[in-house]
């Protein structure tokens, strides 16, 4: 079967967060698509919740290729920000030595979630120039202005789209709008001119500062990201994703730093992910209410248990964390793996003739509800029935040895976008005494020794192993 010229026949539609409807991906170039994903802020290890809104990008980046697209993804590290420098300065060392054990953490996480690797994985402390060069193009254009304080503001109301994201009415927010903010994260009720550098302040930034034609200072959060994404891939991108929470203000003032700079449209499609909740509130640092992939891992969870907890429920759709919800995947993961190595050890010569429009029924299904904004449920159930299909085909001994390798591809194909089964040959260990009993009792059979032949099948049958018949001779058998 060819997968992928069929798979690149069915448009992509995915829920676009600026138009609130679902599109379908058209990319700005070729069969190519560019994808930018605010990553972590490196002042702490990141919570499961973080990891909720990257296993949905590591999903969205997999359904892209899923589909014939080729992609490149930056993921950008924060590691300067009023938490980062917070953080130096309560410990007494530099800004790197502060973030660099939460950076390597972060790869180890990542790898342990089998999250694919973005392309690029910059750091905000390495493009500091160019937040720079955009705050002097925004000066020039009349569109940043120096606070009293000496930090250099965004007036938000010389960008008319201000608020064309988040869907804000800049007129109502007349009173708001002529306030100023100076720190990195803050609600929507405080809707203002927000900070683009940010002077130093010695008491409050120790020696954690850069030079810059305004003076000492460090970039404000939101410009990061804008001068990353662009200086990567472009002025213009296909898709930008992040947690819902990024959505107001810093979505939004990316869109004004960016567009204002360049006045070319910045973000064609905007993803935003729904957050990991816990007894009704975000799983956050400040609530304190957060598990780390660390503390899963210590409880003896696998990574790929916790990925698929995060994968199963639809990006928009708010996920209550439980520990019976992690426990009931166990078992879930357990049939697909059990399945896998069940189609390995299929040994029918004779074709039973009805797997392939099983396959292709089962392809269409996972297809066709992935490329409806990735929904992953309806994804999830063509794979379910699928198996229950094909271990029926395998109960009638009616699937081959070389239909089964069919199955085994397509299941593979599925993977590619979950990334939780495992395809590694189960090699059993077989008990070395019941191998033993095994050879004593075929010798017994050639004495004609039915008795003994019997008794060491029955020890055999008690230790939970059978004696199965093949074509080339008996062998052991788990029950
Ligand atoms: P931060 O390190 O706080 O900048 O967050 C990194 C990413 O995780 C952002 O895209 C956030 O929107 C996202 N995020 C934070 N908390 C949650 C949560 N409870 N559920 C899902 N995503 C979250
Ligand atoms: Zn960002």
């Amino acid at each position: 079967m060819n997968f992928e010229a069929q798979l690149e026949q069915i448009p992509l539609k995915l829920y676009n967060t600026a138009s609130r409807q679902k599109e379908t991906l058209v990319p700005l170039v070729d069969r190519h698509i560019q994808m930018y994903t605010c990553g972590p802020t490196v002042y702490n290890f990141a919570h499961i919740g973080n990891f909720r809104t990257y296993v949905f990008e590591d999903l969205l980046r997999r359904a892209i290729k899923f589909f014939g697209f080729s992609i490149t993804q930056v993921m950008n590290l924060t590691d300067v920000d009023d938490k980062t420098i917070r953080g130096a300065i309560a410990n007494g060392v530099t800004l790197d030595e502060y973030t660099q054990p939460y950076k390597d953490a972060f790869f180890e996480d990542l790898k342990a979630l089998n999250i694919e690797p973005a392309e690029y994985y910059p750091a905000a402390t390495d493009y500091i120039a160019d937040m720079i060069a955009m705050i002097e193009v925004l000066l020039h254009k009349g569109i940043a202005y120096r606070g009293g304080d000496g930090s250099i503001y965004y007036a938000i109301n010389k960008f008319p789209r201000y608020g064309c994201l988040s869907h804000l009415h800049l007129e109502d927010l007349q009173a708001g709008a002529s306030e100023r903010v100076a720190a990195d994260e803050y609600e929507k009720e405080h809707v203002a001119d927000f900070v683009l550098w940010k002077s130093y302040d010695p008491e409050r930034d120790g020696q954690i500062y850069w030079e810059s034609p305004f003076g000492k200072g460090r970039p404000g959060w939101h410009l990061e990201c804008s001068a990353m994404a662009m200086k990567l891939l472009g002025e213009t991108i296909d898709i930008h994703v992040g947690g819902i929470d990024n959505m107001f203000p810093h979505h939004e003032n990316e869109i004004a730093q960016s567009e204002a700079c360049s006045d070319k449209a910045f973000v064609k499609h905007w993803l935003h992910a729904e957050h990991l909740i816990v007894d009704q509130k975000k799983m956050s640092k400040s609530l304190g209410n957060f598990y780390t992939l660390r503390d899963l891992l210590n409880k003896g969870f696998t990574g790929t248990q916790v990925r698929y907890l995060l994968l199963q429920t639809h990006y928009k759709t708010q996920l209550n964390f439980t520990f019976q919800g992690l426990d009931a995947v166990k078992s879930t993961l357990q049939r697909l793996n059990d399945f896998v190595q069940r189609l390995y050890e299929v040994e029918t010569a004779k074709a039973g003739g009805r797997i392939e429009a099983l396959e292709q029924n089962a392809l269409k299904g996972f297809a066709e509800a992935l490329a409806d904004d990735l929904n992953i449920s309806a994804a999830l159930a063509s794979i379910f029935d699928f198996v229950r299909e094909v271990n029926c085909l395998c109960d009638a001994e009616q699937l081959s040895r070389e239909e089964a390798q069919t199955a085994i591809e397509l299941m593979k194909k599925f993977d590619d976008v979950l990334g939780v089964m495992t395809f590694e040959k189960r090699e059993e260990v077989i008990p070395e005494d019941l191998e033993d009993a095994f050879a004593k009792r075929l010798q017994a059979r050639q004495d004609k020794n039915w008795k003994l032949a019997d008794e060491l099948r029955d020890f055999i049958h008690q230790r939970g192993y059978l004696i199965e018949d093949t074509p080339h001779g008996a062998r052991l058998k788990k029950a």
